[in-house]
């Protein structure tokens, strides 16, 4: 692990402790200064955003794989990301040497600090990426055997495949939203069980669900294969996500082709990409793999992390956000290599800024579920806010945020939020 982890590092930037960036972390994103001006991608640190296009202007990346490219003054990471995995590094490793306390270039250097160096209140965060493609896993077996004992009972909870592959579905990367951005609920086609005809009019089951996603910096060309050796080095970063879900909608759309309507209204991302290099010291160990996965998706080297996530919901009648979920990335069982080597084993190709989400991600615990749909256990039982206010589904008017984070010492790697608030239909 190299000095840009040390979790000693500290920066001339006041960070609290409790800050999701701190020096040890060096998200990228894309802002625009509040009032106008032009999208530039930046880091965070602390309360502060760091522009690194101004950086660059300054001669800050000379010597390293961004100088010349002008990366940085594009209004996507796109660009910085199909660089790859070098000019990455070069680019954590000159903006964790700026901001090191002990070093004064940037510190003592007043002008510059002032014009690279924009208050968070001050910034507009921008849509990160130029999302060109959108796959959904279905990874957590938690989640998986939940939906499956919920619609076909326990005996038939894990279709016979699952245990062997990770199965998804290509999603909708049109309606891909930032963090803040509204969603509105959608009209559709259900059919009670009861009822003897569909009808049509607003889902009555509005739902999100806890994901992360990752996304491709590097991709592979149509025909190649990626192995699980290799997996990982594809991967530029990940970012929260909210796979809302109309779920009457779903119900009665899913058969034989899975999702469609259900799933396209929209997905919240978070709005700063956390690197694999930030998230390095919290490798761990995945569940066991039982059983044992076929050989092309074996993997030897500990494939997950340890990333705390966290679902708030709050009403309208509420004036803070509770905390109704909590559950962590490495409960999934299938990993981020064994998703991206299933996905290419055809010779499908993965591109620059394409986005591979990973599926509800539930825990075994009641209060470590995923969706609605789960922790209402298929709508029967319903969740008691501390208002008094209960909950089957998602009500016109709720926000619901997703947090997430590493815990290190004295320090963590967070991931910021993932927020949106469900409108009435139009
Ligand atoms: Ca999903």
């Amino acid at each position: 692990m190299d000095k840009t982890h040390d979790s000693n590092l500290k920066s001339w930037i006041e960070v609290d402790e409790n800050s999701d960036f701190p020096i040890q972390n060096i998200p990228f994103g894309v802002y625009s200064p509040k009032g106008g001006g032009d999208l530039h991608v930046a880091t965070a640190i602390g309360d502060y955003i760091l522009d690194l296009a101004y950086l660059d202007e300054a001669g800050y990346f000379q010597n390293t794989e961004v100088e010349g490219t002008e990366v940085f003054h594009e209004p996507t990471l796109n660009a910085f990301m199909s660089l790859g995995r070098k000019a990455w590094k070069d680019t954590r490793n000159v903006i964790s040497h700026l901001l090191n306390k002990d070093i004064e270039k940037l510190r003592d250097n007043k002008e510059l600090r002032e014009l690279v160096l924009i208050p968070m209140e001050k910034a507009v965060m921008e849509f990160p990426i130029d999302i060109g493609d959108y796959t959904d896993f279905y990874s957590s077996k938690e989640h998986a055997s939940n939906v499956g004992t919920i619609f076909r009972g326990p005996e038939n909870a894990l279709m016979p495949n699952w245990l062997h592959l990770p199965i998804a579905y290509h999603g909708r990367a049109s309606s891909v939203i930032l963090d803040g951005g509204d969603v509105i609920r959608p009209k559709g086609q259900t059919k009670l069980p009861s009822a003897e005809n569909p009808s049509f009019g607003d889902s009555k089951r509005m739902d999100f669900e806890l994901e992360m996603g990752l996304f491709i910096g590097t991709g592979n060309s149509l025909g190649e294969r990626i192995s699980i050796e290799n997996a990982e080095e594809y991967i530029f970063g990940m970012a929260l996500v909210n796979d809302w879900s109309a779920r009457d909608i779903q119900a009665w759309e899913y058969q034989p082709l899975g999702p469609f309507l259900a799933k396209n209204l929209a997905t919240t991302i978070s709005p700063w990409i956390i690197t694999l290099e930030a998230l390095e010291p919290f490798r761990c160990k995945g569940p066991k793999q039982e059983p044992k996965p076929l050989e092309y998706l074996q993997n030897s080297r500990d494939s997950t992390f340890d990333i705390n996530l966290e679902i708030h919901l709050k009403s309208e009648k509420m004036d803070n956000f509770e905390l109704i979920s909590s559950s962590n990335y490495n409960y999934l069982y299938w990993d981020m290599n064994q998703q991206i080597v299933h996905h290419t084993t055809t010779g499908c190709n993965l591109r620059t800024g394409d986005m591979l989400a990973s599926g509800t991600i539930s825990g075994p615990e009641k209060n470590s579920r995923g969706s609605m749909l789960e922790l209402t256990w298929g709508w029967s039982e319903p969740l008691k806010l501390s208002n008094g206010e209960e909950r089957l589904a998602l009500e016109d008017g709720d926000t619901v945020m997703l947090k997430g984070w590493c815990q290190g010492d004295n320090y963590r790697i967070g991931f910021g939020e993932c927020t949106g608030k469900l409108l009435p239909s139009v």
